[in-house]
C-alpha cells in the first residue's frame, strides 16, 4: 500500500504498517461498527493514512481526521490580540465529547515540535493554554473518565527529531527518532502483537502485587526528595490495558511502561525534585522543586520556565494537588535509550512520575469511579489540567506503608524491590 508521502522517508515504511496495526488492534482495540476521531499533525500523514486503512479493515464506520500544523499554531501567537487568546473553539470539544458518549473511539498522534512556543511571551502562552484547557474540558473529561477506548501513538516529526538530535542533519535525525519510536513501541520485531501480549503480562503482574499490598501511602527518598504520597481510599493500580466504560479493553498509551493509581489529594507532604525537564505547552520547565503540605503545593520553583510553571499551578484549585502517581523501573527501555524526548508520552514512561491535576476515576475499586462525589470523598483530585512530571532515577527508593504502619520496600535504586 504505497502512499505518495512515503517517498523519501528516511526509515523503513513497513514499520509504519506495524505501528498502525498495534495502534488500532492493541492500542484502541477498535470494534466493528465504531466511529473514530484521529487528531494528528500534517507531517504524520503517512501514518494517518495507514491508521485509517487499518481502522476500516477492522470494521470502523466513519473515520474523521483533524489535522494540525505547527506553523498555523505559531501564526496565532504572532498576530492575534492578547484578549482573543482568552477564547478557544469549545464547539469542537463539545462535539467530540458527544461523539465519545456515542461510542466513537479516539486516536491522537504525537509528533509536533515540543518547544514550538518557547520563543513566545510566556504570559500569552499561559493565557491561551488556560482558555484551551477550559474549552477542551468536555473532551478531556470523557478521556479521564474513560468513557471510550482511546490511544496515543507517535510519529517521527522533523522538528521533534532535531530537538532530540540537534547535531544530526534532518534525515539522520528523523531516522534516529524513528528507530527509537519503533523499538520503544515494540514494533521492530517480527511479531509485535506477541511482544505486546508478553509486555502486558509483566504490567499485570506488577499491578496485582501492588493491589495485594493495599498500601495507605508511599514514601519516596532521593537527592532533593523526601516525600510521602497518600493513596486514595479504595484506589486500584492499573497498567497497560484497561477497560473503558463502553466495555472495550484498550491500551491508551503506546508506548507504556507504567503502573499507576490515584493519590489522595489531601495527604501529600514533603519535598520533591524533578529528575527530568517538563515540556508544557511548548515551553521547557527545568529543575522543578516543590514542597507539599496537606496535599497542596505550598512552595514551588524551577531553574528554567518558572513563570510558566507557576502560572500552571494557578490555573485552578486542583492544579496544586496530585491526580496520579506512577511507578516505572529505571531500567525501562526509554530510560535505557538515554534520550530525553521532550515529550511526556515518552519521558513519563522512562521514569517514576506524578501528575498535577485531574485524577483518573478508573483507578478505583468497585463503583467509586462511577460517582464523582464518591471519587472526591475517597481523595480523588479534580482540575482542568493533568500534567505529568518525572521524579524517578537510579537513586530513588520507595517504601509502601500500610494503614497499620508496616513498611515494605517497593523500589530500590529505581528498580522493583520484589522482582
Ligand atoms: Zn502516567
Ligand atoms: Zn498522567
Amino acid at each position: 500500500m504505497a502512499v505518495p508521502r512515503d517517498e523519501g522517508l528516511p526509515f523503513d515504511a513497513k514499520m509504519l504498517d506495524r505501528l498502525a496495526e498495534v495502534s488500532i488492534r492493541v492500542g484502541l482495540n477498535l470494534q466493528p461498527g465504531q466511529d473514530l476521531i484521529i487528531t494528528a499533525p500534517v507531517e504524520s500523514l503517512p501514518l494517518v493514512r495507514r491508521l485509517a486503512a487499518e481502522a476500516y479493515r477492522n470494521g470502523a464506520e466513519v473515520v474523521t481526521t483533524m489535522l494540525s500544523d505547527d506553523e498555523l499554531a505559531l501564526t496565532r501567537f504572532r498576530h492575534a490580540s492578547d484578549e482573543s487568546l482568552d477564547r478557544a473553539p469549545n464547539w469542537i470539544y463539545e462535539a467530540m465529547g458527544e461523539a465519545f458518549d456515542n461510542n466513537t473511539a479516539r486516536l491522537a498522534i504525537s509528533a509536533a515540535n515540543p518547544l514550538l512556543l518557547s520563543g513566545q511571551d510566556p504570559a500569552r502562552v499561559a493565557r491561551a493554554g488556560k482558555s484551551m484547557s477550559i474549552a477542551a474540558k468536555p473532551a478531556m473529561e470523557r478521556i479521564t473518565n474513560f468513557t471510550t477506548n482511546w490511544n496515543i501513538v507517535s510519529y517521527p516529526g522533523l522538528a521533534w527529531a532535531k530537538q532530540i538530535f540537534p547535531d544530526m542533519n534532518d534525515e539522520e535525525a528523523v531516522a534516529a527518532l524513528a528507530e527509537a519510536i519503533f523499538s520503544i513501541s515494540r514494533v521492530d520485531n517480527d511479531d509485535p502483537m506477541a511482544a505486546w501480549e508478553s509486555h502486558q503480562k509483566t504490567l499485570t503482574k506488577r499491578q496485582r502485587w501492588l493491589n495485594g499490598q493495599d498500601f495507605h501511602s508511599l514514601h519516596y527518598t532521593a537527592p532533593g526528595t523526601d516525600l510521602t504520597i497518600g493513596l486514595a481510599d479504595g484506589h486500584e493500580w492499573k497498567g497497560g490495558a484497561s477497560t473503558a466504560t463502553n466495555g472495550i479493553t484498550c491500551t491508551p498509551n503506546i508506548p507504556t511502561e507504567e503502573v499507576f493509581t490515584t493519590p489522595h489529594g489531601q495527604r501529600v507532604d514533603g519535598i520533591v525534585r524533578a529528575t527530568k525537564p517538563l515540556v508544557h505547552q511548548g515551553t521547557l520547565i527545568n529543575g522543578i522543586e516543590v514542597r507539599f503540605e496537606g496535599g497542596k503545593i505550598v512552595e514551588a520553583k524551577a531553574d528554567e520556565g518558572e513563570e510558566v510553571f507557576l502560572q500552571l499551578l494557578d490555573i485552578d484549585e486542583g492544579a496544586r494537588r496530585l491526580g496520579e502517581v506512577a511507578l516505572v523501573p529505571h531500567s525501562s527501555p526509554i530510560s535505557a535509550s538515554g534520550l530525553l524526548f521532550y515529550n511526556t508520552l515518552y519521558d513519563e514512561n522512562a521514569s517514576c512520575h506524578i501528575a498535577l491535576g485531574q485524577c483518573y476515576s478508573k483507578c478505583f475499586r468497585g463503583d467509586i469511579g462511577k460517582d464523582p462525589e464518591a471519587v472526591v470523598k475517597a481523595g480523588g483530585n479534580s482540575s482542568n489540567i493533568h500534567v505529568d512530571w518525572m521524579i524517578g532515577s537510579g537513586e530513588l527508593d520507595i517504601d509502601g506503608i500500610t494503614k497499620e504502619g508496616k513498611k515494605t520496600p517497593v523500589m530500590r535504586k529505581g528498580e522493583w524491590a520484589y522482582e
